[in-house]
């Protein structure tokens, strides 16, 4: 005997939480089952490295969430989530102008772009104003189904008031020209390059102008929030709000295969022996590689997606470091304001030139790094005086060369992700001479620690996919399924695999249960 629920949910991510919670706000008994012992996939905190410091095990900043209609109306500060933000959003130390600082008061901003280079400041403040006509359009139309038709007229709406196809010239930019075409200085120009390469696409490749000017307008408009405590809480908070409205999250369970009748999914089957009906939906917050061809059987899906599945590609590889320090960064020209996140690379070019060797299956010799100062971010997260620290950069899935002194060979053992973590640590020294002096505790994940706590995490890759072009939208994850439903009636994909891609919005696992919805409708009405 088997119990049965309306939806079984695969994966308590962030996608199968917001899934989840979407689906029994409608009435709908749910199950979710997480392979891991506790909730959260890419969103958790742990206290591994000492037990008075928190540390995010991976993700961090959550502007995303921020703007996510779907999070933000779960109300979830009333299941203890508190956000909080650092000083300031975001900070880029370079060798000649020094720090390049995004504030969330956008005049000091524009003020000290100014002063650096002068004209920028006016030119922010433009981008700016032209942000508040259509990005509000422009984010709904990314975090909303594909083709997204209302937000997408409604940003067509706003074209001809941001300067019509010049705007969209502008999106479809590399992000390295967007940043030359509207500011003279440096610090503008590689704040938009680095936000840009928060994603794999290239920053002389088009597509990575939007991703750079969304992320840089998100950190402008709403920052870079983090949750009091730790990234936990945002999970727990969804997890919390499921139960208490009568869900089941179970933990340590993970689900080994879906079962498909006349190619619909009727069940699912756990590594613990137990079997889950599910009346009207599965729905699917794990990698399309792990979906389709081994918890779906490849007899159970039609040829054209068991081949298009072979030419998926994940994004790159990562090796994230933690740090306990003894005191704040020792950043050796002070920052005007303290970031939360931190950009490292000395120039755009040198951004580039990171991204291009990852692509070029090498290992960069100067990574560039995305980095996190929390303490700075959240006082709670380690003992007043000290801070909580991390860096991830980014390798290649299968490495062909090492760019640097050839010494690593991509196969990611301890020998080579300490020396890969060496090689990040001495990027941020030569920035903050001192700073190995003050480390307590370093811990190193590489892609396989990553993915050994987060199956979801293919390769090390964070994204669910690569977000190239190729992959994106209609392509996503592979040609022709650019919506959450699938091949198989009644299964929907709801992680990061599906459009719009990685980060926490929780629109994938919203999309798929809107699907999962509108389809339970339509058999309804068939049936009456
Ligand atoms: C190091 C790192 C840093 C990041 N930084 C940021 C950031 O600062 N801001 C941001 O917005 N995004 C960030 N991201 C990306 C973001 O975390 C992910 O895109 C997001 O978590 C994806 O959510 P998801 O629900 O699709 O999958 P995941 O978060 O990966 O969760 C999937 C869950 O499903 C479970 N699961 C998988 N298979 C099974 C199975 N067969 N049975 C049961 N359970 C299963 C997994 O254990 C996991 O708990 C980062 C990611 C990483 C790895």
């Amino acid at each position: 005997m088997s119990q049965e629920y309306d939806a079984v949910v695969v994966g308590a991510g962030p996608n199968g939480l917001v899934a989840a919670n979407h689906l029994v706000d409608r009435g709908w008994s749910v199950l979710v089952l997480e392979a891991r012992p506790d909730v959260g996939g890419a969103v958790a905190s742990d206290r591994e490295l000492r037990p008075d410091f928190v540390h995010d095990t991976f993700s961090a900043f959550y502007p995303l969430a921020a703007v996510s209609a779907e999070i933000q109306g779960f109300g979830l500060e009333r299941h203890g989530l508190r956000w909080t933000h650092a000083p300031a959003v975001l900070g880029h130390q370079l060798p000649e102008t020094g720090w390049a600082v995004l504030h969330r008061d956008r005049d000091v901003t524009a003020a000290r772009f100014d002063e650096q280079h002068p004209g920028d400041g006016d030119a922010w403040l433009a981008l700016c104003a032209d942000w508040d006509r259509i990005g509000p359009a422009i984010v709904g139309a990314l975090l909303t189904p594909f083709p997204p038709v209302r937000p997408g007229l409604s940003a067509l709406a706003r074209l001809r008031s941001v300067g019509g196809l010049r705007f969209v010239r502008e999106l479809l930019m590399p992000a390295a020209d967007l940043g030359r075409h509207r500011f003279g200085g440096a610090g503008p120009r590689v704040l938009l390059a680095g936000n840009a390469a928060h994603a794999d696409i290239p920053v002389t490749a088009p597509g990575s102008g939007l991703m750079g000017l969304l992320l840089t307008m998100l950190g402008q408009t709403v920052g870079f929030p983090v949750p009091v405590g730790g990234a936990g809480m945002l999970a727990h908070a969804m997890a919390d709000r499921l139960r208490s409205a009568g869900a089941d999250v179970r933990c340590d369970s993970e689900v080994t295969a879906i079962e498909v009748a006349a190619g619909r999914a009727v069940a699912v089957r756990t590594a613990g022996g137990e079997r889950y009906a599910a009346r009207h939906a599965v729905i699917a917050d794990v990698a399309a590689p792990h979906l389709y061809g081994r918890l779906v059987p490849d007899e159970a899906l039609p040829r054209r997606t068991r081949e298009a599945m072979r030419s998926f590609e994940m994004d790159p590889g990562t090796v994230k470091v933690d740090w306990a320090l003894s005191g704040p960064v020792p950043w050796r020209e002070t920052p005007p304001y303290a970031p939360g996140t931190v950009h490292v690379a000395d120039s755009v070019e040198e951004v580039a030139e990171a991204l291009d060797q990852v692509a070029a299956r090498t290992v960069p010799a100067r990574p560039f790094l995305l980095a996190g100062q929390m303490t700075t971010t959240d006082p709670t997260r380690s003992p007043p005086g000290t801070e909580s620290m991390w860096a991830y950069a980014h390798v290649p899935q299968q490495t062909a060369r090492d760019a640097g002194d050839g010494t690593i060979r991509g196969v990611w053992d301890a020998a080579d992700r300490d020396r890969f973590a060496d090689r990040m640590q001495a990027r941020i020294e030569r920035l903050a001479p001192g700073f190995g002096d003050r480390v307590l505790a370093r811990r190193v994940l590489g892609p396989r620690e990553l993915e050994a706590r987060d199956a979801n995490l293919v390769g090390g890759g964070l994204n669910g996919g690569t977000a190239q072009l190729h992959q994106q939208l209609v392509f996503r994850p592979v040609p022709g399924l650019g919506r959450a439903e699938t091949p198989v009636r009644g299964l929907y994909l709801g992680s990061a695999a599906a459009h719009p891609g990685g980060g926490v919005h929780g629109a994938p696992g919203t999309n798929a249960a809107r699907a999962a919805l509108a389809h339970r409708r339509a058999r309804f009405l068939v049936r009456r």
